[in-house]
């Protein structure tokens, strides 16, 4: 075909088909990356392996963003005076190791090996690498034992035992997060659900899943896929990230568009509190209004209020009409432009809509093997990926088709390409989410508002870093990376808090999707009112007295001191009550002016 021939990778070129009014066509797979169809790092459901943490360094190394390992700043392993930076900036903030919490004896391995046996209790330091060390390679923490249970019992009993001993806990499950959640701070045991990966029911009829919080999103979305079923989340890490991941981040990811958030899909959750009390709410029921919806606390709490070990979900049909259509525009302004129209004229069957700006895409061509550009002859400064999904090809192709001639016509578009194949679709996210970044801001901004913040970032820092943009645009979601070839604590400084500050400025979050981990700790205050923050701590009181899960991530173990409303809001992390080990944050009214 001649389109073909003009575009050696397969996908059709726009202009071209659009004019002659050609049909789009089943073309051959051809863009995948070398790495494999389903995003960067693997588990297969096996758990932690030593030859995963070779993966994540492959996975880091054809990025130009050198990974930026943080070791602990002051941790010997012996006494309890430890501390550490944590944040994007260290110094920012240090947290002190909390005396309250035991330290590992003999006696807590042998009690583990007891309810686990031998397999379930990990010691070797190799293999603890992997699960101690975050995928940014941002964070390491310096655990000395990693749990894998398989039955929620097991859970259970761990917990209740660690809430006896004041051993603090780190829940884990694929370890992809990218705010430092999943890995502990200091020695905190590592619970990673791995192991709890059966799938436990599918109704076809309801299209409710049932399953334990081990299980891979990949392999979930596979299993369904030969139901006629399809998860209603998709993400670059979905080869190894866990549902129970997903859930306790509340992931957004590429289908939200479409499908919702978490917070509409997941129908029930069981999951077992700090002192082992087994919470069961896993109802399949599409409406419940008996009460309080306590299981919503638990979504996006990254594991601070529970563990979760299993989840209902509701999936949707897979359908059989895909196409994908990646495009060209001169201006931000146009892929705001193109937005509305696309909401217009593709309505119900438009499923994403993602864009890049032209750093980020040649960010990813330099570095990402088996990455192609789908319109080598356009050099535009954005592009947009624009999924459509419905039952019916002829209609669908009819929209898309309509929409893409109108696009071209009034200039909000200045080439485009099409595909149908899946594959070829997958690599369009494989171009949107390899950046190769080492500092990674996830920030929802109204639509007007979310590419000035780059191009203000790009003239701040000028020469000293790349700064690139692309997200999730039909969710307002911007990812705005900043590339440098080291940590440097200066430019950090140029970045924050300013990112926030222009976040909170136009009243947008300054964690879209991402979470707060252990990057943010300050950061909720640009996005959450103190009276909030105090209801979160409120919960966390409730539900883990003694602040064994997750401790020293601040999202909801943020504690305020003093009645909201003074110039100074005081916060005290971990809940400690020993001055040396307080961390203060002092955060300004005044520097938050949005949120008074
Ligand atoms: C390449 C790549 C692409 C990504 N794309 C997206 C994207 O498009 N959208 C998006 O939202 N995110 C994205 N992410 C980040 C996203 O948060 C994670 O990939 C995923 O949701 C985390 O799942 P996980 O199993 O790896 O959890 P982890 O990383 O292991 O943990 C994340 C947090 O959840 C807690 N947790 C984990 N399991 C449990 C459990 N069973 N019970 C209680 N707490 C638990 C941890 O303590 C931690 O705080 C991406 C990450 C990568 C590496």
């Amino acid at each position: 075909m001649k389109s073909l021939s003009r575009n050696s990778h397969n996908w059709r070129r726009l202009g071209w088909a659009v004019k002659r009014g050609e049909t789009i066509e089943q073309a051959p797979a051809s863009l995948g990356s070398a790495r494999g169809s389903s995003g960067l790092l693997r588990d297969e459901g096996k758990g932690v392996r030593k030859s995963q943490s070779r993966i994540v360094s492959r996975a880091l190394s054809v990025s130009d963003a050198k990974p930026v390992v943080r070791q602990i700043d002051s941790w010997c392993g012996c006494c309890s005076s430890h501390q550490r930076g944590y944040g994007s900036a260290p110094g920012d903030g240090q947290v002190y190791r909390d005396k309250r919490y035991a330290e590992l004896k003999d006696a807590d391995i042998v009690h583990f090996r007891q309810i686990l046996g031998e397999k379930g209790v990990v010691v070797d330091r190799d293999d603890l690498d992997w699960a101690n060390t975050d995928w940014m390679h941002k964070y390491r923490g310096n655990s000395q034992l990693l749990l894998r249970p398989q039955t929620t019992q097991q859970v259970s009993e761990i917990l209740q035992y660690c809430h006896a001993g004041r051993l603090a806990v780190v829940p884990q499950g694929g370890n992809t997060g990218l705010v430092g959640g999943s890995v502990p701070v200091f020695d905190e045991v590592i619970l990673n659900l791995g192991a709890m990966n059966k799938i436990l029911s599918f109704d076809e009829a309801s299209g409710i899943l049932v399953c334990e919080a081990g299980c891979i999103l990949e392999t979930l979305d596979n299993y369904l896929k030969s139901r006629g079923h399809t998860m209603p989340l998709d993400l670059g890490a979905k080869g190894s990230c866990q549902i129970g991941g997903n859930v306790s981040t509340n992931a957004g990811g590429l289908r939200l568009l479409r499908y919702g958030s978490l917070h509409g899909n997941v129908l029930g959750l069981e999951v077992v509190l700090a002192d082992g009390t087994v919470l069961d709410l896993l109802g399949t029921l599409r409406k419940d209004n008996t009460g309080y919806d306590v299981k919503q606390i638990f979504i996006g709490a990254e594991g601070t209020l529970g563990v979760v070990t299993k989840v209902s979900v509701l999936t949707p049909p897979k359908l059989a009409s895909v196409n994908v259509a990646f495009l060209a525009c001169e201006d931000y302004a146009s892929c705001q432009k193109t937005f509305a129209e696309a909401k217009q004229q593709l309505g119900e069957i438009l499923s994403a809509f993602e864009f890049l700006d032209r750093h980020s895409l040649e960010l990813v061509l330099k570095h990402l093997d088996g990455a192609r550009d789908p319109l080598p002859d356009s050099k535009e400064s954005f592009y947009l990926v624009v999924e459509t999904t419905g039952s019916n090809q002829t209609h669908d192709k009819e929209k898309l088709d309509a929409f893409l001639e109108s696009a071209l016509e009034k200039e909000l578009i200045k080439d485009g390409a099409v595909a149908q194949d899946i594959s070829q679709a997958a690599s369009f996210w494989k171009v949107r989410e390899v950046p190769g970044a080492v500092y990674k801001y996830d920030l929802s901004l109204p639509l007007k508002d979310l590419y000035s913040l780059v191009e203000d970032m790009r003239e701040r820092l000028r020469d000293s870093a790349t700064v690139i943009g692309y997200g999730h645009m039909g969710d307002g979601n911007l990812h705005l990376n900043v590339v440098a070839p080291s940590y440097d604590d200066k430019l950090v400084s140029q970045i924050e808090p300013y990112v926030y500050e222009r976040t909170a400025a136009v009243k947008g979050s300054v964690s879209a999707e991402h979470g707060l981990g252990l990057m943010k700790p300050k950061a909720i205050y640009y996005s959450k009112p103190p009276a909030a923050v105090q209801v979160m701590a409120g919960f966390k009181d409730l539900l883990d007295r003694h602040g064994i899960l997750n401790p020293y991530k601040p999202t909801a173990s943020v504690k305020s001191t003093k009645t909201f409303g003074t110039p100074t809001f005081d916060v005290t992390i971990c809940r400690s009550d020993e001055t040396p080990l307080q961390t203060k944050l002092k955060v300004k009214f005044e520097q938050m002016p949005l949120l008074v």
